[in-house]
């Protein structure tokens, strides 16, 4: 009897299947979670009402439950064959439980630098149990972004946020992953911009796969911020950005001109949302049974903005970008929802509290 475990189909992680066209070499140590390769779920809800066809690309299934694993996989390889001894990031929450896993996984020592009261607790725990040193600052994250850029610049650690542009390559396959599935690029993308290096990737990403051939077409790129954190929409710096969507509370994005370029150069445009909106959008996705974090629903709360504006051509092919999980901050999740009965252990109470007595 043949015992040997079934041979896993096709390759795990971004850097094996996009080997060719990541920065890494046969000699670079992979340091992976298995990250990528998420699901592309269709929206019946938000296809009819908008339109359009909608696709969701859930990010939330990466390994630390939001896109910025696809990046760090890079990042973290190259920081470990160049023999980095500390990977150093600033976070709203999510690239420091991504480094400290990462980091964790190659060995490294990882120190964050967070916005103190603004960090989703699940993200808080994430950089915790991964045995991150965790700075936290009184100040913003534009402020932590900041600092660390000015330690990195004299001292021998190796920056992981998405100013490394390890982290923009690494991300730029999910655009690959979207083209695969549908066989081409959707007509327009949708997504939300906090650091802006996420739509920079996905715009990389788009051009790259239509160069190698895998799509004739390009999307549209739209990004959407939180009104209260808009500097790419307001053409200025804000100083004390505020959103409820603490993913996206950033006020001087550092790939400001990847966003606009991505959205000039492909027709699109970046916009913002309130922060009801968000929620409200938060709201419905959970309805369908897809539980996101609030900066997750900002892309979806532009979507739907632009349908009520008649923005959304009929039938056109949409991908939204659920880029992390709800897990991480169940507070606003618990908050607007109806909250636990205590009913009597017995079946009759039982039957009665649920109406079907
Ligand atoms: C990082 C992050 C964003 C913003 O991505 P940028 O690349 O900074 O624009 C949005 N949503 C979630 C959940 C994130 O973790």
């Amino acid at each position: 009897m043949n015992r040997s475990a079934p041979a896993i189909a096709g390759k795990r992680g971004v850097i094996k299947r996009y080997f060719e066209r990541l920065p890494v070499s046969s000699s670079t140590p992979i340091v992976t979670l298995d990250e990528g390769d998420t699901p592309l779920i269709h929206s019946d809800r938000l296809s009819d009402q908008t339109g359009a066809d909608v696709w969701l690309k859930y990010e939330g299934l990466n390994p630390t439950g939001s896109f910025k694993d696809r990046g760090m996989t890079v990042a973290m390889s190259n920081a470990l064959e160049a023999g980095s001894a500390v990977a150093l990031c600033a976070s709203t929450g999510n690239t420091s439980a991504s480094a400290a896993a990462y980091a964790a996984r190659a060995g490294m020592r990882c120190a964050v630098l967070i916005p103190r009261g603004n960090v989703a607790l699940g993200k808080l725990a994430q950089a915790l149990v991964h045995g991150a040193q965790v700075l936290e600052i009184e100040g913003n994250f534009d402020r932590a972004q900041a600092l660390s850029q000015e330690v990195a610049a004299t001292h021998s650690l190796t920056l992981v946020n998405s100013v490394n542009p390890d982290r923009i390559e690494g991300q730029k396959t999910a655009a690959f992953e979207i083209v695969e599935a549908l066989g081409r690029a959707p007509d327009i993308h949708v997504m939300p911009v906090g650091n802006a290096g996420n739509i920079t990737a996905y715009w990389r990403g788009y051009l790259e796969a239509q160069g190698a051939g895998w799509s004739d077409t390009l999307p549209k790129m739209f990004g959407w911020q939180a009104m209260g954190a808009n500097p790419i929409v307001a053409g200025a710096v804000v100083d004390n950005p505020t959103t409820i969507a603490t993913a996206i509370r950033i006020g001087n994005p550092a790939s400001w001109s990847g966003a606009t370029e991505a959205a000039a150069g492909s027709g699109g445009a970046i916009g913002a949302v309130r922060d009801k909106e968000i929620l409200e959008s938060f709201r419905g996705l959970a309805a369908e049974g897809i539980f996101v974090e609030l900066a997750a629903a900002a892309g979806v709360a532009g979507l739907e903005q632009m349908a009520a504006a008649g923005q959304v051509p009929k039938g056109a092919t949409a991908v939204c970008v659920l880029t992390g999980n709800g897990l991480k901050d169940p507070e606003w999740a618990v908050a607007g929802a109806p909250q636990p009965q205590l009913v009597e252990a017995a079946p009759g109470p039982i039957l009665e509290a649920l109406d079907l007595a």
